[in-house]
């Protein structure tokens, strides 16, 4: 815990500074917790583009924001409901902050939203808290109680985000790799519904690659990447796309409509026709559309202006199938790119030289280009904390054929660079005055030419057999592939054509790099590791894996050693040949997709961590105060107008991460919790026996029908899809007849027919409803007075916690359709009040009263409206019930000016309740 995560609270606009935070400053420090730096980025000549390319980032940022949610709840299932328990607290908390426990709750929001979700964004570990569950209820209920805030957190469903925070049994780490255990039921990322086994995972998406045509296997598409994999009732496993009208819609609707607002844009027809694919994408799910998407988008390399948006990078999956949204937004840096494009020229040499089997090689390597560029917004999983250097896509296939694109991110490096000069990392770790002074001539360049020789040869280079599926290496497919990258870059570095190429001035140079990976890889990673883990992270796993092989091979030789924690190179020009055949041995493990081989390998080199090394890395890393993982606030891009045209952005070094993540978290929720939240979006398919059910329960009715009542109540202004006219006698003992299943009576209520909703209402079982399922629910019946008195009856009076969920929805601003809710949730309360219940405390009395005032005081009506109606009827209820708040309307200034009112209708409520109170109090 440092002191610098004391935030300044300045005023109720909640503008939450860094109190130390110089502006515009590349690399500066912008907050300090846990582990974590945040850094502030700069986009070097941002002020001198031309209005549109302006407007086709400012466009193109908005979309990257507009997925931050997505990524959360792909993280884990609870990531986005804590994001909003905690924010809350931030926000509106009003004891005492200054206080060792309230830190711990200010630090694990920091950290919450830094890892878009519970668990550590590099190990997976989930955070510990750091104050105790009696003092987080404590606040929660002070936020609720003095506030009005939060009341949806209650009874079952904030016990079970309880849960989650502290006890760590639970969900105890995001992703899990490797191991004997099944991965998926060790890992809590939100890919798979939480009882789906690897097996069974497995063995669906090997069902679904068996079922492509040979044709369709030459070109496949990137099996399960934009889904869930979830269970229907009757076992069957399927998948919840990621699409609109699908899982994550809200959020993809709304990234669509800012990718819709940048087309006008776009730099050309090929760029235009690559949002399009995306567009398309997004609405359909079709990952043949993907397949377009990304072949028009590397096809696209002499942009200005390019992105990335998508579900694209799979380390987060532990079968690596599933794509975490990230978006980023970045800009051609002209004089960098050069060094780039001189590589890219010669990828055919590259390829033609490197040391591995002909057969692994491909033909003509085409297409790799690669860019040094500057990012101008980071999104998703690529922010706060965000990669150097990118290359995509995914697909081996499309690499092949169509090649790839790779940049550079210069900016992110300058920043880093900026922060760490004056670390005293080196002064520490590398005693040696000579390596010192030859990194410090070097590391700089070297760090640079790695990034590209990674980027754009590594991972475009070698092929794979053909009939070798892309996935063969399962789990230990992400950290070959980053070591495959790693081990060419290393190899060439040392190799006489940068020389020739004018990319490095002499012999010395490579040495610089040589000696800072193998360190990095053997010792000063682990200090990104707690004590008693594992290395889990791909890259953190590739970089042990290549250091300890040359370590072994290269101690036999007497070419290095490690002594204690000091890394001594006698001679730097034996270690090509070992990295050369270690390069040699991964490229094939890949093109032939030996799996054995391969996690024989991780498992040797690339997992383990000696305890003994280990503590004395921290004990001397924790001495010198520095945070090991860095991040990024994002520049704040605002809109000049006139009128209502955009005629400049202006981006603004100005915010802090506190106010930065508030502000995404208000302007870009998409998926919040309420109403309909990610639960309702994952109604499951109905299962076989449930279709059957409700088709019987179907022909039953209609034997049954009525027609005669069906029309009356039709004249009557209650219109249903299909009305059976039964009288609700026979359809209670139909219900009786039924299973009380969830999935039946959720599938029943999703029918447009009369009697099923009731039915279905009837046979919920109370047990399985939950804050949004009930609030989605509420929703569809809010305009049917029969099914709104029907709901409150049959359902809500069956389940104790709807009388907070009827409150919420009378109370919280930030549920988003409340007018339509209102109805329901004033039936409720009535429901609610005559038997007995009592409205606390204050704060809500008062709040209530005043929002039903409110409703009624729109006299501008002809005729009431249903939430008047239905205000009308709980004011009568509860001021009969209640003495106080009796009084208080009979004297309230509402009451009196409608009676003097010119409307009809004001004045026919102070009419209506005047009597009512005055007449019948019931106490
Ligand atoms: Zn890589």
């Amino acid at each position: 815990m440092n002191a610098k995560v004391a935030l300044l609270r300045q005023d109720e606009n909640k503008t939450f500074m860094h109190p130390d935070t110089p502006c515009s400053v590349s690399g500066a420090s912008v907050a300090r917790f846990a582990d974590i730096e945040i850094l502030r980025y700069e986009i070097p000549g941002f002020a001198n583009l031309p209005l549109e390319r302006k407007l086709f980032i400012y466009h193109l940022s908005r979309a990257a924001l507009a997925g931050r949610d997505i990524t959360f709840d792909q993280n884990g299932r609870y990531s986005l409901r804590l994001r909003e328990l905690f924010e809350g607290i931030y926000l509106h908390y009003e004891g005492e902050r200054d206080h060792e426990e309230f830190r711990g709750v200010e630090e694990y929001l920091f950290r919450l939203w830094f890892s878009s979700g519970i668990h550590h964004h590099y190990g997976s570990e989930k955070f510990e808290p750091q104050f105790s569950r009696a003092y987080l209820c404590g606040l929660i209920e002070a936020v609720q109680v003095e506030r009005g805030e939060l009341l949806y957190f209650h009874g079952r469903e904030l016990e079970e985000l309880l849960e989650v925070i502290f006890n760590p049994h639970l969900e105890p780490r995001r992703t899990v790799q490797s191991g004997e255990k099944d991965l998926l039921q060790a890992s809590s990322a939100n890919f798979y519904d939480p009882e789906v086994t690897q097996q069974e995972a497995e063995a669906f998406y090997r069902e679904a690659y068996e079922t492509l045509t040979e044709e369709e296997r030459s070109t496949p598409p990137s099996l399960g990447l934009n889904s869930r994999l979830a269970r229907r009732e009757d076992g069957k496993l399927y998948e919840q796309t990621y699409r609109i009208g699908g899982l994550y819609e809200e959020a993809l609707s709304r990234i669509s409509a800012e990718l819709h607002a940048a087309l006008p844009y776009a730099e050309g027809e090929r760029q235009r026709e690559t949002i399009l694919a995306l567009l398309d994408y997004y609405k359909t799910g079709d990952l043949e559309e993907y397949n377009r998407c990304m072949i028009s988008w590397v096809g696209d390399t002499q942009t200005e202006v390019d992105f990335i948006n998508g579900f694209t990078e799979v380390y987060t999956d532990p079968l690596g199938m599933k794509g975490m949204w990230e978006s980023l937004v970045h800009i051609r840096n002209h004089e960098a790119s050069k060094r780039t494009e001189k590589l890219c020229r010669e990828a055919a040499w590259f390829e033609k030289h490197a040391p591995i089997d002909e057969r692994f090689k491909k033909e003509e390597p085409r297409g790799v280009t690669a860019t040094v560029v500057s990012v101008a917004m980071l999104a998703g999983d690529s922010y706060p904390a965000t990669p150097i250097g990118i290359n995509l896509p995914n697909a081996d296939w499309i690499r092949a054929t169509h090649g790839s694109k790779s940049v550079t991110i210069d900016n992110i490096h300058e920043a880093y660079r900026g922060a760490s000069r004056h670390s005293g990392m080196d002064e520490v770790f590398i005693p040696n005055p000579e390596v010192r002074a030859l990194l410090a001539k070097y590391d700089n360049l070297t760090d640079h030419l790695h990034t590209d020789l990674h980027e754009c040869l590594g991972h475009g280079s070698g092929r794979l057999l053909p009939g070798v599926s892309a996935d063969a290496l399962g789990a230990y497919h992400s950290t070959l592939e980053e070591a495959r990258a790693d081990l060419f870059a290393l190899y060439y570095m040392a190799d006489e054509k940068l020389i020739e190429l004018e990319l490095l001035p002499n012999h010395e140079a490579y040495k610089a790099c040589y000696y800072r990976y193998l360190l990095n890889g053997l010792v000063t990673q682990l200090v990104r590791i707690r004590p008693g883990h594992q290395l889990e992270e791909a890259h953190m796993r590739n970089r042990a894996l290549i250091a300890r092989y040359v370590l072994e091979h290269g101690e036999a030789i007497g070419a290095l050693e490690l002594r204690g924690l000091e890394l001594i190179i006698h001679d730097y020009a034996a270690m090509r040949p070992i990295i050369g055949e270690l390069l040699r041995e991964v490229q094939r493990i890949k093109s032939t997709g030996d799996h054995e081989a391969g996690r024989q390998l991780v498992e040797r080199y690339a997992i383990s961590v000696d305890p003994e090394l280990h503590r004395e890395v921290l004990t001397r890393y924790t001495q010198l105060g520095i945070a090991p993982y860095k991040g990024f606030v994002n520049p704040r891009l605002e809109p000049v107008l006139e009128g209502d045209k955009i005629i400049d952005v202006i981006a603004h070094y100005d915010e802090g991460y506190a106010e930065q993540m508030l502000r995404y978290s208000r302007e870009y929720r998409t998926l919040s919790t309420a109403p309909i939240s990610l639960e309702t979006l994952r109604h499951p398919e109905p299962s076989d026996a449930t279709l059957e059910a409700a088709k019987e329960l179907r022909s039953n009715l209609r034997h049954s029908m009525d027609g005669q009542v069906a029309s009356s109540m039709r004249s009557k202004g209650l219109y249903y899809g299909i009305n059976f006219g039964l009288t609700l006698d026979y359809i209670i003992r139909l219900a009786e007849k039924q299973p009380k299943t969830e999935d039946l009576a959720s599938y029943i209520l999703s029918r447009d027919v009369r009697e099923l909703k009731i039915i279905g209402q009837l046979i919920y079982p109370p047990e399985c409803m939950t804050y949004e399922k009930a609030t989605e629910l509420a929703l569809t019946v809010s305009s049917n007075p029969e099914l709104r008195d029907y709901i409150a009856k049959n359902l809500f009076d069956r389940i104790p916690e709807s009388t907070h969920w009827a409150l919420d929805w009378s109370l919280c601003s930030n549920v988003s359709s409340r007018q339509e809710i209102l109805p329901v949730a004033f039936t409720v309360l009535v429901r609610k009040i005559t038997k007995g219940f009592i409205i606390q405390p204050p704060v809500w009395r008062q709040r209530l009263l005043n929002i039903l005032l409110d409703i009624l005081s729109d006299g501008m009506v002809a005729y009431p409206t249903t939430q008047q109606r239905t205000a009308l009827l709980l004011l009568k209820r509860w001021g009969r019930e209640d003495k106080a708040i009796r009084e208080q309307i009979l004297s309230s200034a509402s009451l009196s000016s409608w009676r003097s009112s010119e409307s009809p209708v004001l004045r026919e409520f102070a009419d209506d309740i005047t009597f009512e109170l005055e007449e019948y109090p019931s106490n």
